[in-house]
């Protein structure tokens, strides 16, 4: 298969694929899975772990260099390892990396790092315990802080942390998070509280902006500066630095979406493939891929149609009047491809 570099319609490379692979999890954290009960990708539906390769490897052809395993929880998936080590022999990726809530890094971090996972950032909304078990029905919290020592112990260079921000829950606790990093080797991201298919309780006053974040912490720190960007300047991420040298990120894509430099696309566990997390409508590649289509042939699809991509959801979110939640739940039920915890985040 050619290299010759792909582009969307607006001159966007295809580099990163985030690969869902499950949508379960053992959270219910509010912005994401907040009801008592979700409709599940049928199990046969569920691509194996050689499919998932497959398919990765395509991609790798046509251009990505980025792949990040996500979910639901990732760590639910059976020998993770296993999927990781089939990935890492692809020689094209550059990174391979994981976003977990930690619940079961512990167990696992060191595995995941011999089969060749190269970074992971864990899913951390809060210091307090007690918030824990109000905001995602989990009484674990300290699971999540063995998962990060954990992921420290294996080697993980880079570690990250993730916090959705929302106001009223742990918008008090940005200058703890930053401490915690800090103290931990890791760096954190604070991300704006999105309105993403499955967050039905999303309102626009809960959602604390990167101008407020920063604020905030520049009251307690003094003045804060952004960091120029190194690599391709596609991360998502805005980082910023303290008078005292400690960086942090801010993800903005509610007060100031990144769609124009977007390159990342997902994969869902059932190989449904998403252009942007605000897409309606995904591309069946497990029917394609089943039917005994060829590399070629599906290397042929992803191109077609990635050529076409238009996508900007977050920015054309800016533009709704009387913003609110993205999809009720019947909607969601209806189509559970729709939900964050199916898509990846
Ligand atoms: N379960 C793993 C975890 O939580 O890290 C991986 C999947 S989760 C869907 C990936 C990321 O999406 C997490 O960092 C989570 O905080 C973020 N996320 C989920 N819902 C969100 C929302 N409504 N707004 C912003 N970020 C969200
Ligand atoms: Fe929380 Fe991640 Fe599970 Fe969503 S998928 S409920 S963000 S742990
Ligand atoms: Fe990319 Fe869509 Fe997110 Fe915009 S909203 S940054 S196009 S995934």
């Amino acid at each position: 298969m050619s290299e010759r570099a792909l582009a969307d319609s607006f001159g966007r490379p295809l580099g990163s694929l985030r690969i869902s692979v499950t949508d379960r999890c053992n959270m219910r954290c509010r912005y994401c899975m907040p009801e008592d009960e979700y409709v599940w990708l049928p199990r046969e539906s569920i691509l194996t772990f050689e499919e998932i390769a497959r398919l990765t490897g395509v991609f790798a052809a046509v251009g990505v260099r980025k792949v990040r395993l996500t979910g639901g929880e990732p760590l639910l998936r059976h020998d993770l390892a296993n999927l990781v080590e089939l990935i890492a022999r692809q020689a094209r990726l550059d990174d391979l990396a994981m976003t977990t809530n930690g619940l079961l890094l512990g167990t696992h971090a060191a595995a995941l790092r011999a089969a060749g996972l190269q970074r992971v950032t864990v899913s951390l909304d809060t210091l307090r315990p007690e918030r824990m078990i109000a905001f995602a029905k989990s009484a674990r919290h300290a699971d999540v802080l063995e998962g990060i020592a954990a992921a420290r112990r294996a080697g993980f260079a880079q570690l990250k942390l993730n916090s959705v921000v929302i106001r009223g829950f742990n918008d008090d606790e940005l200058a703890d998070l930053v401490e915690f990093a800090r103290t931990h080797d890791a760096e954190v991201r604070f991300i704006e509280y999105m309105d993403v298919g499955g967050a039905t309780r999303w309102s626009r006053d809960q959602v604390v902006s990167q101008q407020e974040m920063l604020e905030g912490l520049a009251r307690r720190y003094g003045a804060i500066e952004p960091v120029r960007p190194t690599g391709d300047g596609r991360a998502p991420a805005e980082r910023f630095r303290l008078p005292d040298g400690t960086t942090f990120g801010i993800i903005a894509s509610v007060s100031a979406p990144f769609c124009r430099t977007c390159d990342r696309s997902r994969i869902t566990a059932d190989g449904t493939w998403f252009l942007c997390l605000y897409a309606a409508q995904g591309i069946d590649l497990r029917e394609r891929l089943r039917r005994g289509a060829t590399d070629r042939e599906l290397a042929g699809i992803i191109r077609d149609t990635w050529q076409g991509r238009t996508d900007r959801g977050a920015e054309e979110r800016l533009g709704v009047a009387d913003r609110a939640a993205l999809y009720r739940i019947d909607a969601l039920r209806a189509d559970p491809h729709r939900e964050m915890h199916t898509r990846g985040g």
